[in-house]
């Protein structure tokens, strides 16, 4: 008797990016010098102080322990702390502030807790691919919003049909957003307040790159423009911020009762975070203002070398105020995927189809600022060169 995997699983879209990874995976074992520029995970390490705090808390066998689900009080004290001095919000460690095993897991399991079969979640296109598929996994129907450059890829609100918002209960977003690094400003957080509210669509904001940054641009969050709201819910990150992605660590915050079911869910799937790695995040926080302005300069020199590289070349790129991405026009008449391909074939670099983030995303490669200068200078030589 074979065993079928559920329907549910079944409706996740097929994986685009598998000739990719095997052309990939030839190149390598073929020892090819390939600039890999295909995934959003910082180079660079996590920060020694970091890395010390874990191993201290490793070595205490208190630690040893399952974790309380709710995280530890100290680190949701520290995360309320951090918040105010970085938002001018007050958020209560009580019941405001719920620590995660990364933010994806608490973007997946939003999904679980909110919606019922058929329910509705409006998802940005192109978009971090966790939104649609948590949705499909949970047997909600997930509605595309495109972004659209002509809108500065921001979703307009005003055309999601009035039959899709009668049965959508969730919506979730993301900027500074990955991948078409667009920004958003007060202007349309206002408006995505009032409309969230007047449909009674909880908003779960994803704010993975609020900390990366450049060229005096600060991002803003929800909950500072709207106060606390019974439908507003953020989600926070260590990885991007901290180079902590292998680590596992983020935060949810916002209506309380929006983390009390999304509490729920977890209580019942995962049993807290190794303690450990929540003292290291105390410790991350406790040293932002030197980790992130020292990182955000190297990203941007790293952005100025492709983007000038890319226009010397010819490409009309949009130099980003935010997050590790470049998000460009495809400078060629084929497709995304075809593109990319061709960019590895021919030039040994990797980058990611737009396609891969949805079909509004077709046209467009995004290129993650995960090499240093030097490896981006010879990416740009080889692009003028060989393609
Ligand atoms: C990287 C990323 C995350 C994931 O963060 P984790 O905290 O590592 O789970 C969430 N959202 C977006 C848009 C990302 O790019």
């Amino acid at each position: 008797m074979e065993v079928k995997t559920s329907d549910n699983l079944k409706k996740l879209p097929p994986y685009l990016f598998m000739e990719i990874d095997k052309a990939k995976r030839k190149a390598r074992e073929d020892g090819r010098d390939l600039i890999d520029l295909g995934i959003g995970d910082p180079d660079t390490p996590t920060p020694k102080p970091i890395i010390q705090a874990l191993a201290k808390a490793a070595k205490d066998p208190a630690n040893h322990r399952y974790a309380l689900d709710a995280g530890m009080p100290q680190l949701r004290r520290k995360i309320a702390d951090w918040y105010e001095d970085r938002f001018k919000v007050k958020l209560d460690p009580g019941n405001e502030i719920l620590p995660l095993l990364g933010s994806k897991e608490g973007l997946a399991h939003m999904a679980f807790a909110f919606l019922d079969k058929d329910d509705v979640s409006l998802v940005p296109d192109p978009g971090y691919p966790v939104y649609n598929n948590a949705t499909l996994l949970a047997g909600g129907r997930p509605m595309a919003m495109p972004l659209l450059e002509k809108n500065g890829f921001l979703p307009d609100l005003g055309k999601i049909p009035a039959m899709v918002l009668k049965k959508a209960k969730l919506m979730f977003l993301n900027y500074p957003n990955n991948p078409t690094a667009a920004t958003a400003d007060r202007g349309f957080l206002k408006e995505l307040l009032a409309f969230s509210r007047k449909y009674g669509i909880l908003v779960c904001y994803d704010m993975a790159y609020s900390e990366m940054c450049f060229d005096g641009y600060v991002p803003e969050s929800l909950l500072q423009i709207g106060g606390m709201r019974d439908n507003v819910i953020e989600f926070h990150s260590f990885s991007k911020t901290f180079n902590m992605t292998g680590w596992r660590l983020g935060w949810a915050c916002g209506a309380p009762k929006a983390l009390a079911g999304l509490a729920k869910i977890k209580s019942n799937i995962d049993s807290g975070i190794f303690q450990a790695v929540q003292w290291a995040g105390i410790e991350a926080l406790e040293l932002h203002s030197e980790i992130c302005p020292q990182l955000n300069r190297m990203y941007q020199q790293r952005r100025d070398v492709l983007v000038d590289g890319l226009r010397e070349l010819g490409w009309n790129v949009t130099s980003p105020k935010a997050t590790f991405y470049v998000w460009t026009k495809v400078p060629a008449a084929i497709g995304s995927i075809e593109f990319c391909d061709r960019l590895l074939k021919r030039a040994d670099i990797v980058a990611t189809p737009g396609l891969g983030f949805g079909k509004y995303g077709e046209g467009y490669v995004r290129f993650a600022l995960t090499q240093d200068k030097v490896r981006l200078e010879e990416a740009v030589r080889r692009i003028s060169e060989r393609l």
